[in-house]
């Protein structure tokens, strides 16, 4: 039987690309200290006075959310608040909301909840049906929109969210595949915009079952079903499917292809494909067009370009 590398004792967990066995307590304390080591490394608190984490009620967020919170002072940050938002899909939104609401609560970490409806009117399938988009499609924007206006609004200095290396290692894959240069340097571990606060991924160097086993050490609840309109798209699939091929032939082949697409983002996209931001004309936030895609779709969908008021209502004290 194995022995814990920490400790001694038998090891029931393996980290495979660093060939590192552990302990329940000891894989738990090396999750988290590779958490904090990704924050500080990545610069990723932008000041760290407050950090909104967004959290959907799924086992990634509220891993996230229950790290951020138990770590908080070695990642350097003064103060949290868990924001959830309510995408008003049938069967599925209100028990995440609970979820989020119950967990943050238990954790003592300040929730705000967005709920489509009440600020948009309609929920995410309907915009999506309007818009004859793929929810997916939709609601990553409306979630991103929301989350960072509400980030601007209360002048938080950073947005974390519970990407993991294995969402980030498909994704990049696709974003080459297809040519996506720009998307694909939005998945670096920190992004940082003009005017924005930093868009961070803490958990990008973990892979989901890592994540999942530390759930289940440490007793973080998370909803079990998932979103009724969940799918993967066919070259994420085979991406996946690949890299998970890669992996068992090399342990730590994600890892790797990490750390050469930054080089790529740093060394080669970045300096070509220079960003000019301006902003939005109806919101005032930074965007890459005149007008940005969030008040480009309310627009389309509901007849007005919604993010100024969107804005205004988030700037309100909740
Ligand atoms: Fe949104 Fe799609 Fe995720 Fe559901 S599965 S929460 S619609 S991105
Ligand atoms: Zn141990
Ligand atoms: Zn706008």
């Amino acid at each position: 039987m194995a022995k814990c590398r920490r400790c001694g004792r038998e090891a029931g967990y393996r980290v495979s690309y660093a060939k590192l066995w552990l302990c329940g307590e000891h894989f738990k304390e090396y999750v988290e200290e590779r958490v904090v080591e990704t924050v500080v490394r990545h610069g990723m608190t932008g000041g760290g006075g407050r950090v909104v984490v967004a959290v959907s009620g799924g086992v990634d967020s509220m891993s996230l959310l229950a790290i951020t919170a138990k770590r908080r002072v070695e990642m350097g940050v003064e103060k949290i608040v868990g924001v959830h938002v309510n995408l008003g899909i049938e069967g599925y939104s209100d028990l995440a909301e609970a979820a989020v609401r119950e967990y943050c609560g238990s954790l003592g970490v300040e929730c705000t909840v967005l709920r489509l409806r009440d600020i948009l009117g309609v929920g995410l399938p309907e915009l999506a049906s309007r818009a004859g988009r793929p929810p997916c499609s939709v609601c990553g924007l409306v979630k991103r929109y929301l989350i960072t206006a509400y980030a601007v609004a209360t002048g938080a200095s950073a947005v974390f969210t519970g990407h993991h290396l294995d969402d980030a290692a498909r994704y990049m894959l696709k974003d080459l595949y297809v040519g996506d240069f720009k998307s694909l340097a939005g998945l670096k571990p920190a992004v940082r915009e003009p005017g924005l606060p930093v868009k961070a991924k803490p958990l990008i160097t973990l892979g989901k079952k890592d994540i999942e086993a530390y759930a289940e050490l440490a007793g973080v609840p998370h909803l079990e079903a998932p979103c009724p309109f969940k799918h993967s798209t066919g070259v994420e699939e085979a991406a996946e499917g690949f890299l998970k091929a890669l992996e068992r032939e090399h342990p730590g082949a994600r890892l790797i292809l990490l750390s050469s697409m930054l080089k790529l983002i740093e060394g080669y996209i970045e300096p070509v494909e220079k960003e000019t931001y301006r902003r939005c004309s109806v919101c005032g936030m930074p965007s890459r067009s005149s007008v940005c895609s969030f008040c480009r779709l309310t627009e389309r969908t509901l007849g007005e370009p919604m993010g100024g008021r969107v804005l205004r209502s988030l700037s309100q004290p909740v």
